[in-house]
């Protein structure tokens, strides 16, 4: 062994040289695996040509510190065998090549050792992995964590809450053919033993218009078509269905050009809706659904689409009257006094309420299946790591309420990933007993509170005008809101615009200036669908149903409560903060999701389109936060055991203190005092170079 080895690449025999380009050309060919590695940290050019790199490698996964970036790879790779999680199981994290299982390792150990609850917090934009990688986490947990015949219950039943959420939740988009059409907190909980014993869901937002307008080249929600398509011939025949999405209009929506096109995309490619329906079907009973249950909700299923089948035309009084021949006689009686326009839209929003509370039901059944069964011992012992994933920032040609409300729920995670990140950094330094150096950094907290204040916020303002009788439309609306939050420094519309930025807004758009870049939004529909109005009458019909789950999901009490029902703008705030409470009160890792290209193909790396992702996740500043300090961190005892070679005086054991042998192995080194420091337990090594040097010279040995 040579112990005497110089760091100046200038010094050295040729055969030393050779050998230590060949691992310059290894990091030139694969990158860095951590961020904080790079040589020029601020760099967004450098940052992408890493991904690049590993990316053209199949390394889909790159760590910044312990945040994890994944690119999808759009193929399957094999990565996620059984030999790969038990490579990373017990492992630390940085002794091995970055991978979900990794962060799922980590967090599963942090919660055993440090029993403290974990959550991960999974984000990016459609079709980026985030399902994916929830998937994957959950999977692991499944394969190797303990296991006894009541654990295996659990852990099916975990698994299995996936395709039937996504049969029921999900659907073909342009974006993604599978993409969640909702959000989704999942709870795992783990007992004593570090075993799988419960879960529960905790479900954000479905899109319900989707069950009645798809726009083109898009589907209704998986369920319709695999029921359609796998469903049995006897069942079908008591739904009263035709093997035929055709036959449906929800399905091949008839619209108006103007109206946005419509959905008719039955088949899908990637898709198999007879397999799946059968996949379906599996999970629900694993899940522990008996057979009435499920025909009660194939039934719901079923009426949807009836319904959506119900055509109205006009009378000359300008009453609507039903033209489809159909059973459903009370609904002429109900939406008579409507004109041709108000009684379809009406059946509509029965169609999306309906949806909408079965979605619900669904998820609080799986709830009740997955809760802990064990009476000694209760969920309140559980240590729990948490799952999100939820709908990333989301811009589009034409961005409405809905893009509104996720954007919302995008600057309350970002506003959490900056008080958590900067608190874990300084909380790691106060205990390493190391100074902390404060680090600037945008606080987007001023744009949480233009969405969300009372009383002067966007959504207080909005209520407001929904309440407002007479004529409040979702014009006065923006009025309301300019004359309100017109000088604020993140808000901006049509009126209140320069010369060339009123060119590229609508007359009836408003602009928010997102941390994560701007996006006009449309105030059309605002008003509608935060008031969710359903007639109360269809409500009656709704609660006098004999389908058992639909009279759990319409409850009399409604019909009698004279309190106005909260709107989905406040509603979605409120179920918003308290997720933050939970979150905060774990410790989390984060995944961040990137999409390589729009065209769902494998090996396409589209750099623009990249760049925005880099840019809306904000991982530059996150990158910069990391390294604002320190950029490594490592336990004395894992560096020691790594680079003891390289000093004679630490090979091959070091017998004192281990932070006497890192201090004597780094001088030996030649580290310069303001190149490191040593704080309780870990080395804090402030520039990449340095740590490079080193392991450079482990490579000359
Ligand atoms: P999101 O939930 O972010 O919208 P998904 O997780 O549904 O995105 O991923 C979209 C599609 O991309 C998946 O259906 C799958 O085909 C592919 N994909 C995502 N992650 C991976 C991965 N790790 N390996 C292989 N394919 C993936
Ligand atoms: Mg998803």
């Amino acid at each position: 062994l040579c112990l005497s080895v110089s760091l100046s690449p200038a010094v050295g025999s040729d055969g030393v040289r050779v050998m230590m380009e060949s691992a310059l050309t290894a990091r030139d060919r694969v990158g860095v695996q951590d961020f904080v590695l790079l040589e020029n940290h601020t760099s967004e050019v450098a940052f992408i040509e890493n991904l690049r790199k590993r990316f053209k490698e199949n390394l889909i996964y790159t760590y910044i510190g312990s945040v994890l970036v994944s690119v999808n790879p759009y193929k399957d790779l094999e990565i996620y065998t059984k030999q790969h999680m038990e490579r990373y199981r017990g492992v630390n994290f940085y002794e091995v090549s970055p991978h979900i299982y990794a962060v799922s390792d980590n967090a599963y150990r942090s919660m055993r050792t440090e029993r403290r609850d974990q959550c991960m917090l999974i984000s990016g934009e459609s079709g980026a992995g985030k399902t994916e990688a929830s998937k994957k986490v959950l999977q692991y947990y499944a394969v190797t964590c303990p296991a006894s015949e009541q654990v295996q219950t659990v852990k099916d039943r975990l698994l299995q809450s996936n395709p039937v959420l996504e049969a029921f939740g999900n659907a073909k988009t342009l974006r993604n053919d599978n993409s969640s059409r909702f959000g989704k907190y999942m709870d795992i909980q783990f007992d004593f033993r570090g075993a799988p014993v419960g879960g529960h869901i905790l479900n954000y937002l479905l899109e319900k218009s989707r069950v009645v307008h798809q726009s083109h080249g898009e589907r209704n929600f998986h369920i319709f078509y695999q029921l359609i398509e796998g469903g049995e011939e006897d069942l079908l025949r008591r739904l009263g269905l035709e093997r035929n999405t055709q036959q449906y209009q929800y399905l091949v929506k008839v619209r108006m050009k103007e109206e946005g096109g419509s959905g008719n995309c039955p088949k899908v490619s990637s898709i198999n809706d007879r397999s799946d329906w059968k996949l379906v079907r599996k999970a629900l009973s694993v899940i522990g659904f008996s057979d009435d249950d499920v025909e009660e909700l194939l039934n719901i299923i079923a009426s949807v689409l009836h319904l959506g089948n119900v055509q109205f035309g006009g009378e000359d009084s300008g009453n609507a009257y039903i033209t489809t021949d159909t059973q459903i006689k009370y609904l002429a009686r109900l939406m008579s006094p409507l004109n041709q326009e108000q009684a379809s839209s009406a059946r509509d929003a029965l169609s999306k309420a309906i949806y909408g509370r079965t979605f619900t039901w669904l998820v609080n059944k799986i709830n009740d299946s997955l809760a802990f069964k064990d009476d000694s011992f209760s969920s309140k012992n559980a240590s729990v790591i948490g799952l999100l994933d939820i709908y990333g920032f989301e811009v589009f040609q034409n961005n409405s309420f809905e893009q509104f409300c996720i954007n919302y729920c995008n600057e309350k995670l970002q506003q959490l990933f900056i008080e958590l990140t900067l608190k874990s950094e300084q909380e790691e330094y106060e205990a390493e007993g190391i100074t902390w150096e404060p680090v600037q950094y945008f606080n987007n907290k001023i744009i949480c509170d233009l969405v969300e204040e009372k009383f002067k916020g966007i959504i207080s303002i909005l209520d407001e005008e929904c309440l407002r009788p007479g004529d409040a439309s979702d014009i006065t609306f923006l009025e309301k809101l300019e004359d309100t939050v017109g000088g604020h420094v993140h808000f901006l519309s049509h009126k209140l615009a320069d010369g060339k930025t009123r060119k590229v807004m609508g007359r009836d758009e408003f602009r928010l200036l997102h941390y994560a870049g701007e996006v006009n939004y449309s105030v059309n529909g605002f008003l509608d669908k935060n008031n969710d109005l359903l007639f109360r009458n269809l409500k009656e019909v709704m609660c006098m149903s004999e389908n058992k789950i639909l009279t759990q999901c319409f409850d009399r009490e409604e019909l009698t409560d004279r309190k106005r029902p909260e709107t989905t703008a406040t509603q979605f705030k409120n179920s918003l903060a308290k997720l933050m409470e939970i979150l905060m009160s774990k410790e989390p890792s984060y995944v961040r999701c990137i999409k390589p290209n729009d065209a769902k193909q494998a090996g396409r790396f589209d750099e623009v389109l990249i760049r925005h992702q880099v840019k809306y996740l904000g991982l530059m500043e996150n990158l910069r936060v990391r390294r604002a300090g320190f950029a490594y961190r490592r336990r004395y005892e894992v560096f020691l055991q790594r680079y003891k070679s390289l000093c004679p005086d630490t090979w091959p054991n070091w017998d004192g203190r281990l932070v006497d042998g890192v201090s004597t192995l780094v001088k030996h080194l030649g580290y310069k005092p303001e190149e490191y420091k040593l704080g309780r337990s870990k080395i804090f090594i402030r520039f990449p170079k340095t740590l490079f040097a080193t392991e450079d010279a482990l490579e000359e040995i």
